[in-house]
């Protein structure tokens, strides 16, 4: 048998296929503007393909068809178990094609092919299933009224929902909002990040293959000031759920005031801290979750552990064993089996993430680990994993979104203290808690302020729990788990007089 190496998955892509056009009442066509942009390679900054680029009045075509496809009920009013069926067959088309969709998911945002094809498709369809498995076993609810009334609580599919997504996890994260909003019968207009259009497109695709109706799942690709802002702002859209930056999120507030009050939910990244208590014995899984928290994904994570908080009299033993694990995260070709840590998203996002280096340093912060790009020659957008040592809470370093492979080490005296620091952070997403000692965990599990508070590992969980942020982390619901239906149902009360 022969050996995978990069060159196996180099060969995928060079037979990949691309669809490039909007995805628009079933069928794939050009924008009505004409317009394309570019997407790239971020491991090489070599155009891939040009696709068809959105405005406003593409995205009003998306929501027309959307509106037509949810009042005909061809999907809004199917029985659940249907929807179901369709929506596993969907999911069974995804794993059908799962290698070339993780070489495109790589190729276009130049994550390691070993995580596109071992976490992202793989929970993606597993998120798929997970929705389409749970819609025909919620029940709705009967009220506690007087005997001569019968009231009932029913949830209904909110309508047209718009989604703008991100380009870190440009499938995943996008599931996370497809199958529940699916799986409750509302239809979708979809726009991807322009970093990362196209694996969405393929899935467009497949969703016409499952059997899903003509009209109900759209993308319109496209930059966020124009078809973002469009789908923002459209008086027939119900709800946008978006994954992003924070000022992006804050605009989608802004967007939803001005037009028609539509429902929003927001996820929108964080400064998540690991919390290392000096009880720890053994802090060689310590060091190797922590490594993950920071480094998977290439930090570009909106729950990357990026603060790293430490008991003082465990820092340099942990410092140590960190400096040793991130050597072994291999940087490079993310079609090379080996690689775990791939490339930035694009050039200005690597300018963003080498200029924070800079800026750590300027603070008085010290490189304790890499800080340097890499492979330059190749053309892409690689960092070196990186530690800082000697950071406070007040730094920028300490207080901003890098997201990259960024660690600020941060040290405290007591359990009190480092609580404070953790929670001292306008963001709420996700923290990590490394303790011996069973009291701790459960006092400082409750003191922490965010969404996700993993004990003793780096873990966002499975499909069975919900995901979000507290303070500026978060708005307005949960991805994930049967909450997740929350955002794409509206509440209705049936009061029946008897007489
Ligand atoms: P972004 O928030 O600018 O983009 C996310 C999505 O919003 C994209 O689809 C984009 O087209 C759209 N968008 C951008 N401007 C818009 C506007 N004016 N109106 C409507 N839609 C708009 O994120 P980015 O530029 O790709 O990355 C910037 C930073 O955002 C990152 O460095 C990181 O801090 C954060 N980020 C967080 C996540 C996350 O998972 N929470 C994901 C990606 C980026």
């Amino acid at each position: 048998m022969n050996a995978v190496t990069s060159a196996t998955y180099n060969a995928v892509a060079g037979k990949l296929s691309f669809e490039t056009q909007a995805f628009i009442d079933g069928r794939f066509v050009p924008s009505l503007s004409g317009k394309t942009f570019d997407t790239e390679n971020p491991a090489t900054g070599k155009r891939i393909a040009s696709v068809a680029e959105c405005d406003s009045a593409d995205v009003d075509l998306a929501v027309r068809a959307a509106r037509k496809a949810f009042e005909s009920g061809s999907w809004s009013r199917l029985a659940p178990r249907e929807r179901k069926k369709i929506l596993l067959r969907f999911a069974d088309l995804i794993e059908r094609d799962l290698t070339e969709l993780a070489v495109m998911e790589t190729l276009d945002c130049g994550k390691p092919i070993m995580d596109s094809l071992n976490v992202d498709l793989p929970d993606s369809i597993e998120t798929l299933r997970w929705h389409a498995e749970a819609i025909d076993k919620l029940y709705d609810q009967v009220s506690p009224t007087p005997r001569d009334v019968v009231s009932m609580i029913i949830r209904e599919p909110i309508g047209v929902v718009g989604t703008v997504l991100p380009w870190n996890f440009p499938i995943f994260v996008a599931m996370w909002k497809i199958a529940p909003a699916l799986a409750g019968g509302s239809s979708l207009v979809l726009k991807p990040a322009e970093q990362t259009p196209l694996t969405m497109l393929r899935l467009a695709k497949l969703a016409a293959e499952a059997g899903i109706p003509d009209g109900v799942f759209n993308v319109v690709p496209g930059f966020g000031e124009t078809a973002g802002q469009a789908v923002g702002r459209h008086m027939d859209i119900n709800c946008v759920s978006f994954t992003g930056s924070g000022e992006v999120g804050r605009l989608f507030l802004k967007y939803a005031a001005e037009s028609n009050m539509k429902r929003i939910v927001l996820e929108c990244g964080g400064k998540s801290p690991a919390l290392v208590m000096g009880d720890v014995g053994n802090l060689d899984p310590v060091a190797e979750q922590v490594a993950a928290g920071i480094l998977f994904c290439q930090g570009e994570n909106c729950s990357a552990g990026s603060r790293l908080i430490v008991q003082e009299d465990v820092k340099d033993r942990l410092l140590d064993k960190l400096s040793a694990q991130f050597g072994g995260w291999k940087v490079g070709d993310p079609f090379s089996p080996e690689t775990k840590v791939g490339a930035m998203i694009e050039e200005g996002h690597l300018k963003k993430v080498l200029s924070y280096i800079d800026i750590g340093r300027r603070e008085g912060a010290t490189v304790a680990f890499g800080g340097k790009r890499l492979h330059e020659s190749s053309g892409g957008y690689f960092v070196e994993p990186t530690i800082f040592d000697g950071v406070t809470n007040q730094m920028r370093i300490a207080r901003e979104e890098i997201f990259g492979p960024v660690l600020s080490v941060i040290t405290f005296k007591d359990a009190e203290e480092g609580v404070k620091i953790a929670n001292d952070t306008s963001y709420g997403l996700a923290s990590s808690l490394y303790t011996d000692n069973i009291n701790t965990a459960h006092k400082v599990a409750k003191a922490l302020r965010a969404g996700t508070v993993s004990i003793n590992c780096y873990s966002e969980g499975d499909m069975a729990v919900p995901f979000g942020g507290f303070k500026e982390s978060g708005f307005g619901g949960r991805d994930k788990s049967l909450l997740a239906h929350d955002q794409y149902a509206e509440v209705k009360t049936i009061w029946i007089q008897l007489r």
